[in-house]
């Protein structure tokens, strides 16, 4: 195994076993479960190398050319090349990479564009909107006046009429499309209008949709928004982290509100592999991969309502699914629990008017393992028979287990995947 060997044979095994057995033992979950975590993937052994690399040592407080500490002209060159490669793969005029999580990204673009007490009209939780949409537990709620549009409670889609209308009832400053569980791509065009008609900052935060919109399987946001937030860690497969994407008149704004404002010295190595990720997505192959993302997706919503589950929408664009399993007469608590101990892991979701909680799930990490529709359809088979109670959740575990050893996410040396 090109990732582990570290592990297994010297360092950290030696050194500290205790924690190299837990680090093992966490591999061994990710290799013998399902990640149906929407958010969730697998970074390539290239992305884990920068990640381990010299450049988590570095303090680099500042930006390129100008850092507030010495010894950063390795540094510098890693983030040039990762501001070049983000700007590259988007065609966005500016990119941030500095930005610690998806949550810390939408932070830095309200402090760019807002002061506290402006309105801003989101996307309501209950509909998918994330805590930094107006979390009455996060900052956002705390310091802003949001007001939430929702989804058509037919169809499921965004209720383009109410966006319009609560806009210009409530002339906000901001208005912020994006989610956390909306399997449909956003009509950006259609909020760019709806900005400009009354006068308002347009923020995407694309933290779920960027790995389709690099590898063209979705709409970018880019010409549209004044801001694009986003996560790097998702479908687009690279470290834990965030980013911002705007104009070159944002710049200024956008770079000051992330450092000094909302953080301290950069994490220089989540940037080196940010700069590896983005390379990765550039390429052809991550095209098909994105595409297949979708294409999963699509089979696996169409196989789970065929199962009998509710998806909401009625299916996917993306690599997002949400559902309601009550036909099958479980509630969402209780079905997440079964599949969790079938080995199938993801997570549970706010269901649009409604007061159950319904499922959420996706497919880009099983897709960065080589599956196909055709395990698609094997995993919707096995999830409609564990949420009847058709099969014992110990002989669910060992087919899961069995399944997913044809599929090892790090399997191959190197040399095999270069
Ligand atoms: C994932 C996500 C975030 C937050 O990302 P973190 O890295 O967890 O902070 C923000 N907004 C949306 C829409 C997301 O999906």
């Amino acid at each position: 195994m090109s990732v582990i060997p570290a592990l297994e044979a010297d360092v950290l095994r030696r050194q500290d076993p205790e924690l190299a057995d837990i680090l093992l033992g966490e591999l061994d979950r990710q290799s013998t479960t399902l990640q149906l975590i929407a958010a969730e993937n697998f970074t390539s052994p290239a992305v884990l190398a920068a990640l381990g690399s010299a450049l988590a040592n570095k303090y680099a407080e500042g930006y390129p050319g100008a850092r507030h500490h010495g010894g950063c002209e390795m540094a510098d060159v890693a983030e040039h090349l990762a501001v070049q490669r983000a700007k590259d793969l988007f065609g966005a005029e500016h990119a941030n990479v500095q930005s610690h999580s998806g949550s810390s990204a939408v932070l830095a673009a309200y402090a760019a564009l807002l002061r506290p007490g402006d309105t801003v009209l989101a996307l309501g939780l209950p509909y998918g909107g994330h805590l930094t949409h107006g979390s009455p537990a996060n900052f956002s709620g705390r310091w802003f006046d949001f007001v939430g549009y929702g989804v058509d409670a037919e169809t499921g889609l965004i209720d383009h009429l109410q966006v319009r209308t609560l806009a210009h009832a409530h002339r906000p400053k901001a208005i912020v499309c994006g989610s956390i569980a909306y399997p449909r791509h956003l009509d950006y065009a259609f909020f760019r209008t709806v900005a400009d008609e009354v006068g308002a900052y347009l923020i995407a935060d694309a933290a779920h949709p960027i790995g389709l919109v690099a590898g063209g399987a979705a709409p970018s946001p880019v010409p549209y928004a004044d801001i694009v937030c986003a996560t790097t860690h998702k479908v687009l497969r690279g470290p834990r982290g965030g980013m911002i994407l705007c104009g070159g008149e944002l710049a200024g704004r956008v770079d000051r509100a992330v450092f000094p404002f909302t953080q301290g010295g950069a994490q220089m190595h989540t940037i080196a592999a940010k700069a590896v990720a983005f390379a990765e997505a550039a390429a052809p192959a991550f095209a098909a991969y994105a595409h297949q993302v979708v294409a999963n997706a699509r089979v696996l919503a169409a196989r789970l309502a065929a199962e009998g589950l509710n998806v909401t929408t009625g299916g996917t664009d993306t690599h997002l699914i949400t559902a309601d399993p009550a036909p099958l007469g479980v509630d969402g608590r209780t079905a997440r629990g079964r599949l969790a101990a079938a080995g199938i892991v993801l997570d549970c979701c706010a269901l649009p008017h409604a007061d159950a909680r319904g499922l959420r799930l996706g497919t880009a990490a099983v897709t960065t393992q080589g599956m196909g529709q055709g395990e698609m359809e094997w995993i919707a088979v096995l999830f409609g028979k564990v949420l009847r109670g058709e099969i014992d959740g110990a002989r669910a575990r060992e087919e899961v287990r069995e399944f997913t050893g044809g599929f090892p996410p790090y399997s191959r040396t190197p040399a095999e995947t270069g």
